[in-house]
């Protein structure tokens, strides 16, 4: 190493007490990790920052030596942006995990960047609210993340993304400056807002380190049910109706393809509770306060989706168990992508009507290319967003490539988005511009330039910059 960078690096070392810097050589092997098997090499160091003014200390060294920096939050993303590249700093927020404040009252809660998701949701829900948010890595993705990402989820037809949640948003520059933006006003048009650049920009603009977060009430009742659907008409059909009826008490309207829900159906060992022959299943959850009667509204819209035969079979559950039973086989996707391995994986956006004419092309595109290629399909049918994973035979030469080729040429003539909740990080950046004009592409990379001029911040995420 040369001396410059470890003074550099002695330097940062001294800015954090001794449990806030790991050696390389010292850093463990979860840090470098994601949940699709990639391992990334050893960083410079790893720091662990307790603070926001740790984080503009060290972010200040790094600009003024030039030290690229890795941001990482619970490491739950799916697009390698959270793990670190030869010769970057690893910067690890997981011990900014405070909730400071749980404001009842005002509908608020203050945050560091680090707390987990689940723990927020049940602290906010022990204070008789709920924080909205919500996605199967729960467990481990941490708020910080969440915002740098602008994470979806399962309750986005109801409350929106990520970014509709938050209020107030703290956030350190490149060169360390502090962003002071924890105000606590759903209306505050004065000038810029400036939050809005750091949601779902992955850290390459900025260090979330402290967030404002918007509560809702707690919904008293919950209706979930599962449905077979024999076409895609009739799925379209059952989701104009749960608007209809539901309005805003539809929390939820995942679709599985038939070949999807097998498979996780047997990985789940839950049960069949509607047999495995239908060509689509559909997942929809109602939630509403007090005496609105969501359940019983779920079961009449239901009802009549089963009389006008755009539904095959109904099971609504009776229980909080039963519910949990329901969701799980949409719950295990990562799980379920694994047993078709190796695959590769999309998060789109396309128009819903479209859907399932993409499909069809995309599965005979994918078996032009091998009789083996298959692909899995399932998703937030009601945002628009679906998630594929497609069998990548090992006999398919460079096939991971091709198949990503094939299925993004594809989804551009259908003007479709690459990524519809994932983010970009590096694995994803080939095919932003099938999304992206070039004159967008050239402003993010202005916007670049201009809040880290060093190009220190989570370099070679989303796009490139000289
Ligand atoms: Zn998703």
């Amino acid at each position: 190493m040369a001396r410059d960078l470890s003074s550099a690096l002695a330097t940062i070392r001294s800015l954090l007490d001794p449990a806030g810097f790991v050696e390389a050589a010292e850093v463990e092997e979860r840090y470098l990790a994601d949940v699709r098997g990639f391992l990334a090499q050893a960083p410079l160091a790893l720091v662990r920052p307790t603070g926001t003014e740790q984080v503009s200390k060290v972010l200040a060294a790094c600009h003024e030596h030039d030290i690229p920096v890795a941001v990482q939050g619970g490491r739950t993303g799916l697009v390698q942006g959270q793990l670190p590249r030869t010769g970057e700093l690893l910067l690890s927020l997981e011990r900014m995990n405070r909730i400071e404040c749980i404001d009842a009252d005002g509908g608020l809660a203050t945050v560091q960047c680090g707390v987990v998701l689940q723990t927020l949701q049940e602290q906010v829900e022990a204070a008789g609210l709920m924080f909205p948010l919500d996605l199967g890595a729960r467990g481990s993705c941490t708020i910080g993340g969440n915002i740098s990402t602008n994470a979806g989820g399962n309750r986005v037809i109801r409350y929106g993304m990520t970014r509709e949640l938050v209020v107030g948003l703290e956030v350190v520059l490149a060169d360390g400056t502090v962003l002071e933006g924890l105000t606590p006003y759903l209306k505050n048009n004065t000038g810029i807002d400036l939050k809005q650049l750091f949601i779902g920009s992955e850290g390459v603009l900025g260090v979330v380190t402290r967030a404002m977060l918007r509560l809702y009430p707690q919904p008293a009742e919950r209706a979930v049910a599962l449905c077979a659907a024999d076409g895609f008409a009739q799925v379209q059909r059952v989701l104009a109706l749960c608007r209809q009826h539901l309005a805003g008490a539809l929390t939820s309207f995942e679709v599985m393809w038939q070949m999807y829900y097998r498979r996780a159906v047997a990985l789940a060992d839950t049960g069949e509770p509607l047999g495995t022959d239908h060509p689509f299943y559909v997942l929809v959850e109602a939630s509403g306060s007090a005496g609105a009667g969501v359940h019983a509204t779920l079961e009449r819209t239901l009802q009549l989706a089963l009389e006008e035969g755009a539904l095959a079979d109904v099971a609504i559950a009776q229980s909080h168990a039963q519910a949990e039973k329901l969701w799980k086989p949409r719950e295990i996707s990562v799980e379920t992508g694994r047993t078709i391995r190796p695959t590769a994986s999309f998060d789109i956006s396309l128009p819903i009507a479209r859907m399932d004419e993409f499909v069809y092309e995309l599965q005979d595109a994918l078996r032009a290319l091998h009789a083996d290629c298959h692909v899995l399909v399932f998703g937030h049918l009601g945002d628009g967003n679906l998630h594929l994973v497609a069998h990548v035979p090992e006999a398919l030469g460079r096939g991971k490539e091709e198949v990503e080729r094939t299925t993004y040429a594809l989804l551009q003539r259908y003007r479709g988005s690459v990524s519809a909740e994932h983010g970009i990080g590096i694995s994803k950046r080939d095919a932003l511009p099938c999304s992206r004009t070039p004159a967008e592409l050239a402003t993010m990379r202005t916007l670049k330039r201009a809040l880290d001029p060093r190009g220190i911040l989570n370099p070679g995420r989303i796009v490139e910059v000289d």
